[in-house]
């Protein structure tokens, strides 16, 4: 055989090889391709951990590539430098039991891998299915969760963080979303409608005040004493949409006179005016809600005559008899002595009528606030005595005040 021949022979028997070698770093280049895919995936499944284990993965299969790379021009130096044959032998020896034991590692890591994604998916589908659940309004059980996160306690550290911290968030937000549901649909339906009861009583109550004689009214919350007190709780709910209360302005003009006056306050509620001022207060009103209170029809009090400095009527001129209210002011009152009246402005049809009717029960109007938004204040002087005339008086008669409907 030539030379030229042997040499061919040689090539061509290198090549073989060559093929040879290629057959066999097909499968690490093909284990690198689905490594790359399960990185894209895991990255995309869950952060941190998979693109971690992916990058070590990676690392590995990048040693196997280049120690398969170089294990290959080793086995072709070989191949051309025969007299190095038995060195080389060793090195690629060595090189393949490195290469044995990478594919090793790599095994180990990928079934680690396999098994952290697992077990990732399975946390996973156990959140979304308590997400769907509390959506669904069934309540899952802590304790199931409890159990599951046990288990996996020792595979996955900051997973474990991660369920926590989402166990926390969805068991806030059912209680966020429970309680204020209940507080929205029981207690204002329930608040609201004891108001509108309570507003509809007091206004049944006021009118009854009005339409019927002092006798009639008398009697009437006599029997039934708790409607006086729903009356007089519809009264201060009243009191708090007005723009002032008129007792007060009469509380500043009371304390602006004498200590040593005698004050009657007619029809006084809790009698707040004989808790206000320095002098005596002769409280009254047709039940006593109160020690300060004497329960009576102030058309008959048991005040002697010309005994008092001030009468007071404040929004208590109530009932179809007001002269009667009057006529007992002018017996009681001392010569001089003061009328003052605060109304609601629209029980009037004329002022002017209203203040001439009161000449006739024996007063002259000595000063009048009509500037004030809703009420009227009037002072008067007791002139003269009406004891003798009381039979032949004109009527007084005001318009009812009908609250709105709150
Ligand atoms: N003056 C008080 C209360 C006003 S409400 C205040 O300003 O706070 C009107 C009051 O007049 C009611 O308490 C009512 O019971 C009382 N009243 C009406 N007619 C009465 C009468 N004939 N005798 C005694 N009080 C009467």
């Amino acid at each position: 055989m030539s030379k030229t021949k042997k040499k061919q022979k040689k090539s061509a028997a290198l090549k073989e090889k060559r093929k040879k070698t290629s057959v066999q770093v097909n499968p690490i280049s093909s284990r690198k391709k689905k490594l790359n895919k399960e990185k894209i995936s895991g990255t995309f499944m869950n952060g941190n951990k998979i693109s971690e284990i992916s990058r070590s993965k990676n690392k590995i299969t990048n040693r196997l590539v280049q120690s398969s790379n170089t294990s290959n021009s080793s086995l072709n130096n070989v191949n051309t430098n025969s007299p190095k044959q038995p060195q080389a032998t060793n090195n690629n020896k060595a090189k393949k039991k490195r290469l044995k034991k990478g594919k090793i590692q790599l095994d180990e890591v990928n079934n680690k891998s396999d098994s952290h994604v697992k077990k990732i998916q399975e946390v996973k589908s156990v959140l979304e299915r308590k997400h769907k659940s509390n959506k669904d309004g069934t309540a899952t059980s802590v304790n199931q969760m409890k159990s599951f996160n046990a288990n996996n306690m020792k595979t996955k550290k900051n997973s474990k963080i991660k369920i926590e911290k989402l166990k926390e968030m969805l068991t806030t937000k059912n209680q966020s979303e429970i309680k204020p549901a209940k507080v929205k649909e029981v207690l204002p339906l329930r608040e609201r409608m004891m108001m509108k009861l309570k507003a509809s009583r007091f206004r049944y109550l006021n009118e009854t005040l009005y339409n019927n004689s002092s006798t009639e009214s008398k009697k009437y919350f006599k029997e039934d004493p708790d409607s006086f007190k729903a009356y007089h709780d519809g009264y201060k709910q009243q009191v708090l949409q007005w723009p002032l209360n008129p007792l007060d302005v009469i509380i500043e003009s009371v304390k602006n006179m004498p200590e040593n006056h005698i004050i009657a306050d007619f029809g006084c509620g809790e009698a707040l005016l004989a808790t206000s001022v320095p002098q005596k207060v002769h409280s009254f009103d047709l039940v006593s809600v109160n020690e300060r209170v004497q329960a009576c029809d102030m058309a008959h009090t048991p005040l002697l005559t010309n005994s008092v400095h001030v009468v007071v009527f404040c929004l208590s001129l109530m009932g179809t008899n007001l002269g009667d209210y009057i006529t007992e002011a002018n017996r009681v009152l001392k010569k001089d002595g003061i009328l003052k009246i605060a109304e609601i402005e629209s029980r009037f049809e004329q002022i002017e009528d209203f203040i001439k009717l009161l000449n006739d029960y024996g007063f002259v109007n000595t000063w009048k606030d009509l500037s004030q938004n809703l009420f009227y204040f009037l002072d008067f002087k007791k002139v003269k005595d009406i004891t003798k005339d009381r039979y032949k008086l004109p009527k007084i008669a005001l318009k009812s005040c009908i609250y709105k409907k709150r």
